[in-house]
């Protein structure tokens, strides 16, 4: 494997790359409990990009879990896989909870809450680089967050478990566009009430 790029994205920002088929790229979890939301689109049609739905329907077919580990594959809406986890040190990745929103953030938080930074507005701020925006905003993957499920079937947000230095490896399975919000949540438990910067390491 040789060192493509060494990226450090700030506590609260957004990030976006396109990744050649074959190439992987690292995030890191540099202190730990960092909730890191990301959108995966082929990079030669954005109309194709990632489906929660069919990667879990895909997961529940082959009797695996709900949540995101080694081996899992990301897949399209077109079933075309985007994306593989080849490495973890975490072993848990939720694609169920979504992206914070400002909106959401009212409803849940309270409505003093409506002007704290979300995941919502930096996917918009990266998107529009591509010339997409809301139309495109499909559901996520959140990386290192931890959403179990109760007995009760309720689901909640709960204590990230990753550690510092934590990672994921992603390898491009197409040329993909992946977009990243580095979560600024404060108002629950999924960054520790503490957003914290993360590293990007891209290798091929
Ligand atoms: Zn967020």
């Amino acid at each position: 494997m040789s060192l493509l790029e060494d990226i450090f994205v700030p506590a609260r920002a957004p990030f976006s790359k396109i990744l050649k088929a074959g190439q992987v790229m690292r995030i890191i979890d540099l202190e730990s409990q960092q909730a890191v939301d990301a959108l995966f689109y082929n990079a030669h049609d954005f109309g194709e990009r990632y489906s929660a739905q069919d990667t879990l329907a895909a997961q529940a077919a082959a009797q695996k879990p709900f949540y995101l580990e080694t081996g899992s594959v990301l897949l399209s809406n077109e079933g075309r896989a985007m994306v593989t986890l080849v490495a973890d040190t975490c072993g848990y990745h939720d694609t169920c909870a979504g992206a914070c929103s400002c909106e959401s953030n009212t409803v849940r938080f309270g409505h003093e809450t409506r002007f704290m930074h979300a995941c919502r507005e930096n996917f918009l701020a990266e998107l529009q680089k591509y010339g997409l925006g809301k139309r495109d905003l499909v559901s996520n993957v959140n990386f290192f967050m931890n959403v179990p499920i109760r007995p009760n079937g309720e689901l909640t947000v709960d204590d990230g478990v990753s550690k510092p230095g934590g990672y994921v490896d992603l390898r491009a399975e197409m040329d993909v566009l992946v977009l990243i919000s580095n979560c600024p949540q404060v108002n629950n438990p999924c960054n520790g009430f503490n957003p914290t910067p993360i590293r990007i390491i891209i290798s091929e």
